[in-house]
């Protein structure tokens, strides 16, 4: 089993949960972050450090989320890992509590 990076971190990004990783498991879109299934040790320091909520373990993940789980493992493999806080997206407040932004996801590595 592994953690889990869902919809709300999308153009959120905090990145308050890679401060806290002891596996340097998490990895950095452009406007998302993903956690490396292979690398996750399941410490769940993760979830409460994250201030939207974003983060569950893969076999809580609700049911309308699921394809998240597919979604982290596939980004794990292409995206750089992110070892440090870095400044929230600009419009994380706007987004905050809005639902429906999975078709915002941006494939693309962040850039370093
Ligand atoms: S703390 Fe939450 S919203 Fe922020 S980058 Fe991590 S998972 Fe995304
Ligand atoms: S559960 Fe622990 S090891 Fe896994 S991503 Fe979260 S902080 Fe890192």
């Amino acid at each position: 089993m592994t953690y889990v990076v869902t919809e709300s971190c999308i153009n959120c990004k905090h990145a308050d949960c890679v401060e806290v990783c002891p596996a340097e498991a998490f990895h950095e879109g452009a406007n998302f972050l993903v956690i490396h299934p292979e690398k996750c040790i399941d410490c769940e320091m993760c979830v409460s450090a994250c201030p939207v909520d974003a983060i569950f373990f893969e076999a809580n993940v609700p049911l309308e989320q699921k394809e998240f789980v597919a979604l982290n493992a596939h980004y794990a493999t292409l995206w750089p890992v992110i070892l440090h806080k870095k400044p929230a997206m600009p419009d994380a407040e706007y987004w905050h509590g809005r639902s429906d932004r999975r078709q915002l996801l941006d494939p693309v590595p962040a850039s370093a």
